[in-house]
C-alpha cells in the first residue's frame, strides 16, 4: 500500500498510526539496549524502534520509511556478533523489530514443514517440531534469544551443520518486505521448484541489506531415535581428522557434531566456569566432542561410535575417551564445550576470528596460523576451537597473561589481517558463520573477487537504489 510521504521528523508519528503508539519506542532508556551490540563493540543511535505486528504492517512501515528516505535496520534477537543489527551512530535510522511477528502459522507434519514468522525464538521452534515428533535441527548457544529471521538473515551455522547444513538449507520458502515496502510472498512448501531464480536465497545471509524477512517455510526432519556422544582426547588435530573419518565411515550420515577443543581452552573452562569437570583422568593436548544421532533406538549407533573410538585408540589416533552414559553426561560434555566461550572473558581480552578452511586443510592452517600470531604478539595464548567437522574454527587469541587488555586489543585489525591472509592461502572464508555486519566490510572487500563485489552491488542497487536497508553493513555500494 502506498504511504503518503512524510518528513523524517514526522516519521515516528506516521509509524504510530500504522502499528499503534505503544509499538513505536522513542524513550532513550528503552531504546538503549537495542543500540549496543552483544559484544558491546558497536554503539549506535536511532530515531525510534518500531514493532509491527503483521507482515502487512511491516510492509506499510517500510514503505513509510522509504518514502521519507529514512534508513532502516532490521533487528531480531540482537545476538549477532558482527554489529549487523546495531544502527549507525548518525541516528538517522529506524530500527525494525520483528519481536511481535512470533506466530507459527502452520506445522504440516506430513509435509515435514512449518511456516513460521520471523520473530519466533529459535528454541521455541525446536520445541514445536519436537512436539510434532519432528526435528528442527538448527541449534546454537543463543537459541533462547535469537530469532529465526535473524538466523536466516545471517545464515547461521551452529552445532548440527555437519549433518543438516546451515540455516540456508532449512528453508523451502520465504516471505520478505522489499526496501520499497512491497511484500513478496514466496512461502512455497515444495521440495522441487525449478521455475527460475531462487530468490529466497538472496535474502538468506544478506544480513538485512536487501529486505526484511517476515516469514519462512522451514524443513522438518525425522526425530532421531538415538543419540550418543563421546569426549575423546587426541594427540593432534591431524589425529582428530583421522578419528572424524573413522566415525563417519562407521555411522554413515549420523555424525551431527564434531567439535575441537584445545587443552588451554579446557583449562580456562575448568578454572572459571561453574559445574565443569574434566571427563578424562589425564591431561591431553587436544580433545574432540563427537555426537551421533539417528538410528532406530536399538543402541546400534552407540555401539558403532564405541567401536570407532576403540579402533582409533588402537592406531594411536585416540589417547583416551569417555562415552556419555546418559543425557546428563552428554549435557556435561556440551556444557564444557560452551564454557570455553565464557571462560575466555575471565582470562582477559580476546582477539577473535570466525574462519573456515577445507576440513582437510585445518591441521596445515593451524600449523601456520599459530606460530604467525605467536610471532606477532609474544605470549599470546591461542584458543582455536569449534566446528572441526565443518572446517570452521573460532580462532580466538587470549591476551598474554600480564598484558594490558587495551594495548592487546589495539592489535585486533593487524592480527585479523595476518590471519585472514593465511585463511585466503587455504581458499578459506574470513566469516564462516557470523556474517560480515559492520565488523568485516573492509576485510570482505579485500578478499572477494572484484566481479563478485560488482554482482553484489548490482543486486543491492536494483533492490535498494537509495541504500536505505541496513546501510553500512556487508557492502559499501
Ligand atoms: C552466545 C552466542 C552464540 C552464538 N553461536 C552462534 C553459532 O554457533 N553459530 C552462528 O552462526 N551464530 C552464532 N551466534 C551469532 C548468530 O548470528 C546469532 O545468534 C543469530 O543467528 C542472529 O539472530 P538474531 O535474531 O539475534 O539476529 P540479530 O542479531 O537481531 O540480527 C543479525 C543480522 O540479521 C539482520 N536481521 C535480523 N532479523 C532480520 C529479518 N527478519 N530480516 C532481515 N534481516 C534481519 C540484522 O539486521 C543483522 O544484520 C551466536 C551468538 C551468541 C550471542
Amino acid at each position: 500500500m502506498a504511504e503518503a510521504p512524510v518528513s523524517a521528523n514526522d516519521l515516528p508519528a506516521a509509524l504510530a498510526s500504522i502499528v499503534g503508539a505503544r509499538h513505536v519506542v522513542t524513550d532513550p532508556a528503552a531504546l538503549a539496549p537495542r543500540l549496543i551490540d552483544w559484544r558491546k563493540r558497536y554503539h549506535g543511535a536511532a530515531r525510534c524502534l518500531v514493532e509491527p505486528g503483521t507482515a502487512d504492517e511491516f510492509a506499510r512501515v517500510v514503505a513509510a520509511c522509504a518514502a521519507a528516505r529514512v534508513p532502516m535496520v532490521p533487528q531480531g534477537g540482537h545476538t549477532g556478533l558482527v554489529g549487523g543489527s546495531t544502527p549507525l551512530p548518525d541516528g538517522a535510522s529506524v530500527i525494525l523489530s520483528t519481536r511481535r511477528l512470533n506466530r507459527i502459522r502452520e506445522l504440516d507434519a506430513r509435509n515435514n514443514t512449518m511456516t513460521v514468522e520471523a520473530g519466533c525464538i529459535l528454541a521455541d521452534l525446536q520445541r514445536a517440531a519436537a512436539d510434532a515428533d519432528r526435528l528442527f535441527p538448527l541449534s546454537l548457544a543463543a537459541e533462547g534469544t535469537c530469532q529465526i529471521g535473524g538466523n536466516l538473515a545471517t545464515n547461521a551455522g551452529g552445532l548440527n551443520v555437519l549433518r543438516y547444513g546451515t540455516a540456508r538449507e532449512q528453508v523451502l520458502g520465504l516471505e520478505a518486505v522489499l526496501p520499497d515496502g512491497r511484500l513478496w510472498n514466496g512461502l512455497r512448501r515444495l521440495r522441487k521448484d525449478n521455475t527460475g531464480y531462487d530468490l529466497k536465497q538472496l535474502f538468506i545471509g544478506a544480513e538485512g541489506t536487501l529486505g526484511v524477512i517476515t516469514a519462512a517455510v522451514l524443513r522438518l526432519h525425522p526425530r532421531p531415535r538415538e543419540t550418543a556422544a563421546a569426549f575423546a582426547a587426541v594427540p593432534d588435530v591431524d589425529a582428530a581428522l583421522r578419528l572424524f573419518a573413522r566415525v563417519q565411515a562407521a555411522t554413515a550420515e549420523s555424525c551431527v557434531s564434531f567439535e575441537l577443543l584445545p587443552r588451554f581452552g579446557l583449562d580456562l573452562a575448568l578454572r572459571h566456569v561453574a559445574d565443569t569437570r574434566d571427563p578424562l583422568a589425564e591431561r591431553h593436548p587436544w580433545y574432540v566432542l563427537v555426537e551421533v544421532a539417528g538410528g532406530t533406538g536399538d543402541g546400534g549407533l552407540r555401539t558403532a561410535l564405541e567401536d570407532a573410538l576403540g579402533e582409533a585408540h588402537e592406531t594411536g589416533a585416540v589417547l583416551d575417551a569417555a562415552l556419555a552414559e546418559n543425557a546428563g553426561q552428554r549435557a556435561a560434555f556440551w556444557h564444557l564445550r560452551e564454557a570455553i566461550v565464557e571462560a575466555q572473558r575471565h582470562a582477559g581480552a580476546s582477539i577473535k576470528h570466525d574462519i573456515a578452511v577445507p576440513v582437510s586443510a585445518v591441521p596445515a592452517f593451524l600449523e601456520r596460523a599459530i606460530p604467525a600470531v605467536e610471532a606477532m604478539i609474544p605470549g599470546v595464548r591461542p584458543v582455536p576451537f569449534g566446528h572441526l567437522g565443518d572446517g570452521n574454527l573460532h580462532f580466538n587469541l587470549t591476551q598474554p597473561a600480564e598484558a594490558d587488555p587495551e594495548a592487546f586489543l589495539a592489535e585486533w585489525e593487524r592480527v585479523n589481517a595476518a590471519v585472514h591472509d593465511i585463511v585466503a592461502d587455504f581458499d578459506g572464508s574470513i566469516s564462516a558463520e557470523h556474517g560480515i555486519g559492520r565488523m568485516k566490510v573492509g576485510e570482505n572487500a579485500r578478499f572477494k573477487p572484484a566481479v563478485e563485489i560488482e554482482m553484489m552491488c548490482a543486486i543491492k542497487h536494483s533492490l535498494d537504489p537509495h541504500n536505505l536497508m541496513n546501510p553500512g553493513k556487508v557492502i559499501e555500494p
